[in-house]
């Protein structure tokens, strides 16, 4: 394979082994053994890459950055879309930002109240492109007729709704480029008004041992709008330090009430029971950072 056909950010040595992920502050890469690149253009947004891994299956790269692959990316999708949806008591009408290799949108219509999702994406070339490379992730045929598609950016979305989601989910790519705006105080703001009485958000806050300041900001941030926030983890392999944070916010009610009973893990390769309550019990260093120690 050519290095030029690793594309943005790519450093690839004639043995497969493709550097990417790089947290250069740490002097810490993340390394990928490369059997192909699968597809790979340039939308209006970013670079979008599916790569053939060694021992992950297929990923999604966008800008370079590994999104989700085959072997660990139901981890993340479980973890961002079943903890909001038990948390609440009725979730009916649900509001994705982001989430265009459809993962997330998989696990919320297996709650039957929910009546309608809107999965709004900034860029249709990402949901083309999973649907096309990654049906272990992106699911074949028809998605389910509750789920509407809005290809627009999320920020501008929001802007314009009132009190009409019980939960929104921002399952958003890395705080640089498009995503920048879903990590801002404006955004946030917004979600808290588009959404009912109760409702919660959630959103993926990072890896706190790389990016603690992102983690802090979105936490801090998000506790001047909702009297609810808390913090929980997951072990995903994918991810630089394997460990990673989801914030969630609840406008009116404590999220963990009644959670386990709200759970459909019928179906669900990561969460359980435990897991809805255990993903919330952090380690001293996050505790210390969150300022609860
Ligand atoms: N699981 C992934 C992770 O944490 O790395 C992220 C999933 S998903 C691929 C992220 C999506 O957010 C991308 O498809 C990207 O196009 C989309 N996105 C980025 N900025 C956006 C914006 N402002 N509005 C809507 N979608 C956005």
């Amino acid at each position: 394979m050519e290095k030029e056909q690793y594309g943005k950010g790519y450093v690839c040595r004639d043995d497969g082994w493709w550097l990417s992920d790089s947290e250069e502050e740490f002097g810490f890469w993340v390394n990928w053994k490369v059997k192909s690149l699968l597809h790979q253009e340039k939308s209006a947004f970013q670079e979008i890459s599916i790569i053939e891994t060694e021992g992950f299956g297929r990923a999604l790269v966008l800008d370079g950055i590994v999104q989700t692959t085959e072997r660990d990316g139901w981890i993340y999708n479980e973890m961002i879309s079943h903890i909001p949806l038990a948390a609440h008591p009725e979730p009916s009408d649900v509001c994705i930002i982001g989430g265009g290799d459809c993962g997330a949108v998989r696990e919320v219509v297996k709650y039957p109240s929910v009546k309608r999702v809107d999965m709004v994406e900034i860029d249709p070339r990402v949901v083309h492109v999973s649907r096309k490379y990654l049906p272990s992730i992106a699911g074949e045929g028809d998605l389910d007729p509750r789920v509407h598609f809005v290809f627009e950016d999320g920020a501008a979305f929001v802007k314009e709704k009132k009190g009409e989601y019980d939960v929104f989910i921002v399952d958003s790519s890395d705080p640089v480029g498009p995503a920048k705006v879903l990590f801002e105080e404006p955004f946030y703001r917004d979600v808290h008004r588009a959404l009912k009485d109760d409702g919660i958000m959630v959103c993926q806050s990072e890896s706190p041992v790389f990016h603690p300041h992102v983690l802090t900001k979105v936490r801090r941030t998000l506790m001047e709008l909702f009297p609810c926030v808390r913090t929980y983890l997951a072990t995903i392999p994918t991810y630089p330090g394997g460990i990673w944070s989801f914030t969630l916010a609840s406008k009116r009610h404590e999220p963990l009430d009644g959670i386990e009973e709200r759970l459909r893990d019928e179906n669900t390769r990561y969460v359980n029971r435990d897991i809805v309550r255990s993903c919330f019990q952090l380690p001293n260093y996050v505790r210390e950072l969150l300022g609860e120690k």
